[in-house]
């Protein structure tokens, strides 16, 4: 279903039964650390490994983490495209609950998408406000300073977003008429677009983001499964 760059589900096999289980951001060796301090038998992530066009030899960095997880015989599950995407625990849609926005929704209740694989979805802050308001309150949600190109005064009504590394989508978002767009990254040119299209962009860190979508799957899974899921924050400035 999903054109992805890595694989999705179990990326790496642990000990058959999970009794605990930990979720996180990205599958990091601190993250398999903190796993492994509380006796976790599964890590459950977004960023998992093994992505397309990636040297695929096992040294440094990859042996590293890889050998961490298999003489600890943990389980590494991953969901990248479809946890970006999925309806009710993805990442755009639990960004859009943290910072409570309201979601375009077709008349079937689901949420109204564009772009590659329906990754841009749209709505409207809960209030109308303007850039430096609608700013201001994505940074205290997220707990991180976003990088804003716009103007302060500007009207936020139609926006646009999506998680993680989505700048490339940004043109996309502009022909379709949009007042903000948000995004976790920026890139050079997305400033200039901003500028010389009058639609504000906004930066509010990958990692920020894409916390929301693997931390209410893990609490999906505690609930379904009744083990216990935490989820464990390891900061990232990107
Ligand atoms: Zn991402």
């Amino acid at each position: 279903m999903f054109a992805d760059y890595c694989p999705n589900g179990l990326q790496v096999q642990g000990r058959d039964r999970v009794k605990r289980m930990v979720t996180g951001v990205t599958a990091s060796l601190a993250l398999i650390d903190a796993a492994i301090d509380i006796g976790a038998d599964a890590v459950l992530v977004h960023h998992g490994w093994f992505w397309r066009g990636e040297d695929p030899t096992v040294r440094g960095q990859r042996r590293a983490r890889l050998a961490r997880l298999l003489v600890n015989d943990i389980n590494l599950i991953a969901y990248h495209l479809p946890l970006d995407a999925h309806p009710v625990l993805g990442n755009n849609a639990q960004l859009a609950r943290e910072l409570e926005w309201v979601v375009d929704r077709d008349s079937q209740g689901a949420p109204v998408t564009t772009g590659a694989n329906g990754l841009i979805w749209w709505g409207q802050p809960r209030e109308d406000c303007r850039l430096s308001a609608f700013s201001a309150q994505i940074g205290q949600k997220l707990r991180r300073e976003p990088i804003v190109v716009g103007d302060p005064d500007q009207p936020c009504r139609r926006i646009a977003w999506c998680t993680g590394g989505a700048q490339g989508m940004f043109e996309s978002a502009i022909e379709a008429g949009v007042d903000v767009f948000i995004t976790g990254e920026i890139s050079e040119p997305c400033a200039h677009l901003a500028r010389e299209n009058g639609v504000a962009f906004i930066s509010a860190g990958h990692h920020a983001t894409e916390r929301y979508g693997v931390m209410a799957l893990g609490q999906a899974l505690q609930t379904a499964l009744g083990i216990p899921v935490q989820f464990i924050d390891i900061d990232n400035p990107a």
